[in-house]
């Protein structure tokens, strides 16, 4: 493709990304296709001869745009949000452009130095400890994993990278029942095994009990084992409890045991002062993990990953082959030492365009708007009869079920017929596409999640929920 021609395509691109993000609210949520529809659209083989732009834009419209969900429709209340904004949009199509791969200083000493300076910019918007040193990674589930690695070496004298780990005794990591699923992952990923994954009760607000843990660990040393890990969370997936991580540092201080803290999803709301309470004990933790992609208006992917001993984690991962050797190596931060993957997206520009745009105080008041607009909900869902609120909100999340009036008197808690008809509701909404909803499990039963925190949601988007809810519930 000409320069000349490229210009054309990309003001036209442009404006469609403005059509799309101006008309986005009449579009259905959640992606409508069903299974193999997108599939048969596409054709077995690349085509032989190159076709034109204008054909390739068509059929992205035509075939692709349908088969996507809408994650910056202000009506997206599931999952947890992965926010954009124009200003992160705009730097990634700085980053298309520039194309570069960003892994030693010396491949662009811009993305290296920029990403520095975001990092202690987000430390201290955040109020992290202060020497907590940073780097950007792909996913809180690839920081996790580098987290347990480095716990991992630690606990094993740096032995296990040397000889393997069948001869480094049974290592053990403690997580509360509610922890993301990503730590289990990371745990058999980093060879410490499942069945060494020890899962700690939680309290009655769903937060991980700090005298169950410092028995499990006692227990496990007693019983041979190596207690290695404990990954406590702020901000839990299903319900957004917060684990006490005072206690918990007091109990890995004493125990010897790394403490890695996984905020993915809540760890932004750090940058409103009202609710630093839930990080009292983090200047005892290890590391840190929280995803500028979840609720920073900074696209998909931006993982902030924070430790206290970056000599500890590049031990854990430095390999210097000659081939990536370079004059400057040692006299730089090189963050491939830091991550799993060499290869590094320039991804410190979108922090960089959104910090400034937005500026703290932007930050600030989008975060407790959508504080405010769960709380507001929660109001709305109590004042009925026929609905429950679950839990929360904890910050923008909360859960609730719908409970006819008929169904509850029976004795006792909600039964199997309550988790079937909550379970129709979820999926009759966001097959109506008005809204997008998803569900998880409190203390085996079925919830329904409102997660608040799209870019552009405003009090009229959680109104229409509401009453979309309301209605569809009444009809079921
Ligand atoms: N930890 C928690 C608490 C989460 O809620 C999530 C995802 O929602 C993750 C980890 C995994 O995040 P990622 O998709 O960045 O790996």
């Amino acid at each position: 493709m000409k320069i000349s021609d490229f210009r054309r395509h990309a003001h036209e691109m442009v404006d469609w990304m403005a059509d799309h993000l101006e008309s986005i609210e009449d579009l259905p949520v959640r992606s409508q296709v069903q299974p193999g529809e997108t599939l048969a659209q596409l054709p077995d083989a690349p085509p032989e001869r190159g076709e034109s732009m204008d054909a390739i834009a068509e059929d992205f419209r035509r075939i692709v745009l349908p088969g996507m969900t809408h994650w910056q429709h202000p009506r997206f209340f599931a999952y947890f949000p992965a926010n954009s904004s124009p200003p992160s949009v705009l730097a990634e199509m700085a980053t298309a452009a520039l194309g570069a791969q960003c892994m030693l200083w010396q491949t662009s000493p811009a993305a290296t130095e920029l990403e520095q300076r975001m990092m202690e910019w987000l430390r201290d918007l955040l109020a992290l400890p202060g020497d907590f040193q940073g780097s950007i990674q792909d996913s809180a589930s690839t920081a996790t994993l580098v987290a347990l690695l480095t716990a991992r070496e630690r606990a094993t004298g740096w032995a296990g990278n040397e000889e393997g780990l069948p001869a480094q005794g049974r290592l053990t990591v403690y997580a509360s029942e509610e922890a993301h699923s990503s730590i289990e992952k990371g745990v058999k990923i980093a060879g410490f095994g499942a069945s060494n994954l020890r899962q700690i009760p939680t309290d009655d607000g769903f937060a991980l009990d700090p005298a169950a843990l410092a028995e499990a660990i006692r227990a496990d040393r007693a019983a041979g084992a190596v207690p290695a890990a404990v990954v406590a969370c702020l901000g839990t997936t299903g319900v957004g409890a917060c684990d006490p991580l005072a206690e918990i540092a007091r109990v890995c201080r004493g125990e010897d045991v790394f403490l890695h803290v996984d905020a993915a999803w809540a760890g932004s709301a750090l940058v409103l002062p009202e609710q630093r309470h839930w990080a009292a004990g983090l200047e005892d933790a290890d590391s840190f993990v929280f995803n500028a992609h979840k609720w920073l208006f900074t696209n998909f992917d931006c993982t902030a990953y924070y430790v206290r001993d970056p000599e500890a984690l590049q031990r854990t991962l430095t390999i210097l082959p000659a081939y990536l050797a370079s004059r400057e190596t040692g006299a730089v931060p090189e963050y491939r030492d830091w991550s799993i993957p060499l290869g590094r997206r320039f991804r410190a520009l979108k922090l960089w365009f959104v910090l400034r745009s937005y500026g703290a105080e932007g930050l600030r008041g989008a975060l407790r708007e959508h504080i405010a607009l769960a709380e507001e909900m929660a109001g709305w869902i109590e004042a009925e009869d026929d609905f429950e609120l679950v839990t929360g909100p904890n910050l923008s999340l909360l859960t609730f079920r719908y409970m006819p009036t008929s169904l509850r008197s029976e004795p006792g808690a909600p039964g199997p017929e309550i988790d079937e008809l909550n379970e129709r509701l979820l999926h009759e909404l966001n097959d109506d596409g008005r809204i997008y909803l998803t569900q998880t499990k409190v203390r085996g039963r079925t919830v329904l999640r409102v997660s608040i925190g799209q870019t552009r949601t405003e009090r009229r988007h959680v109104e229409e929920a509401w009453g979309v809810i309301r209605e569809m519930a009444r009809g079921l």
